[in-house]
């Protein structure tokens, strides 16, 4: 919680056409500067400014574990210089109009115009103070709610980011996506507009087929496991609404994959034994893997169910006895997620071109 304990804002638009006498008589970004950062999990973390790369709008952040990486500006919230509390963080522009004012985040102090703020800022002066009391900016409000396991289902934080999430903060269409639709150029997936992989605890809507973080959204009983992707999922924005989700039935293989995948993500090897490491994540995580019907199965039929999931799927997962390595251990051919099952919900759009991007399950290597 230390990592996200200074809320910051920064802007989700960029100027159209900037107004050279209203750029900022500061650069946005700089060496030294504190800055929240949104990672690959939805959520933000704390770090520095090392090096501004201008040409490639990306910053080299140093994080509190002292690891760096290169952030894309998009990512990066900059906090509010002192003296610039009246020009729009968005468009740098203090002109205002009757219906267009500036309004100030109450958490972290940037100022937006209502327009400029996504979704446009109702009435910040009046009941547009809204659910939270004070008018608190998108930033802020996410920067609250997201939460690794799932974001704030209750309370007014909750219903203040429902009503953000009904509009994205990016240009939807001009996404360039792989043509497995499990990437795009920009980088930009979510709500909240941040980086991701698609694999990493993220769900992809089965309407308008772009993937949220686990952290952003608000329709999970249980936390995500890595490359899960055994879910009907449709966003708010396709919904209008809150989040829709449904759990598909997994079979035994599929068990056993995800829990393979899991445990190779988590653990960063290959080969687990059955009986010290797949088994026990899996009774630990019962209730967690979600299994429907198969989850009233008495802990000895798990084991031979598993077990021979394991030993009779080759093309799947390899055993240890195949590479002359002790019996007993298994890992996946291909390191891949259980191929997701077809989308019964879905309706028309990009569900026809389900996503194609794993490899064949064969031993190609
Ligand atoms: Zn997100
Ligand atoms: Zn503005
Ligand atoms: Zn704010
Ligand atoms: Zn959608």
């Amino acid at each position: 919680a230390s990592l996200r304990s200074r809320l910051t804002s920064g802007p989700w638009k960029r100027p159209a056409a900037p107004v050279p006498s209203a750029a900022p008589s500061r650069p946005r970004f700089w060496e030294g500067q504190d800055v929240l950062a949104r990672w690959t999990d939805g959520l933000l973390y704390l770090g520095t400014i090392k090096k501004v790369d201008a040409s490639r709008q990306v910053c080299l952040v140093q994080f509190e574990d002292n690891s760096q990486f290169l952030v894309l500006w998009k990512d990066i919230n900059p906090a509010a210089v002192p003296g610039e509390e009246q020009i729009c963080c968005v468009c740098y522009s203090e002109s205002v109009s009757p219906e267009n004012q500036l309004v100030r985040c109450e958490k972290c102090g940037h100022t937006y115009h209502q327009e400029c703020h996504l979704p446009r800022v109702l009435d910040a002066s009046s009941d547009g103070a809204g659910v939270l009391g004070a008018w608190m900016c998108r930033q802020c409000v996410f920067a609250v709610a997201t939460k690794r396991g799932g974001a704030l289902k209750k309370g007014p934080y909750a219903k203040a980011m429902l009503s953000m999430k009904l509009v994205l903060p990016y240009q939807f269409k001009a996404l360039e996506w792989d043509p497995a639709h499990l990437t795009n150029r920009q980088q930009c997936y979510c709500y909240c507009g941040g980086p991701g992989e698609w694999n990493l605890k993220m769900l992809q809507c089965c309407s308008c087929a772009q993937w949220f973080h686990e952290a952003c959204t608000q329709c999970l009983s249980k936390p995500l496991l890595y490359g899960d992707r055994f879910y009907v999922f449709e966003c708010c924005v396709c919904t209008g609404g809150p989040e829709s989700v449904r759990r598909l039935p997994l079979r035994w293989v599929d068990v056993a994959h995800l829990i393979l995948y899991h445990l190779s993500i988590c653990c960063k090897k290959k080969y687990f034994d059955f009986e010290r490491e797949i088994l026990p994540f899996a009774s630990e995580n019962w209730d967690n893997l979600l299994l429907g019907e198969l989850s009233d199965t008495p802990k000895r039929d798990r084991y031979s169910q598993l077990l021979s999931a394991l030993s009779s799927h080759k093309d799947r997962f390899i055993s240890g006895k195949e590479i002359k390595k002790r019996k007993g251990l298994f890992g996946l051919h291909i390191r891949v997620p259980p191929p997701a099952p077809q989308c019964p919900g879905g309706h028309g759009g990009s569900t026809a071109q389900q996503p194609q991007g794993q490899p064949p399950l064969t031993d190609s290597r």
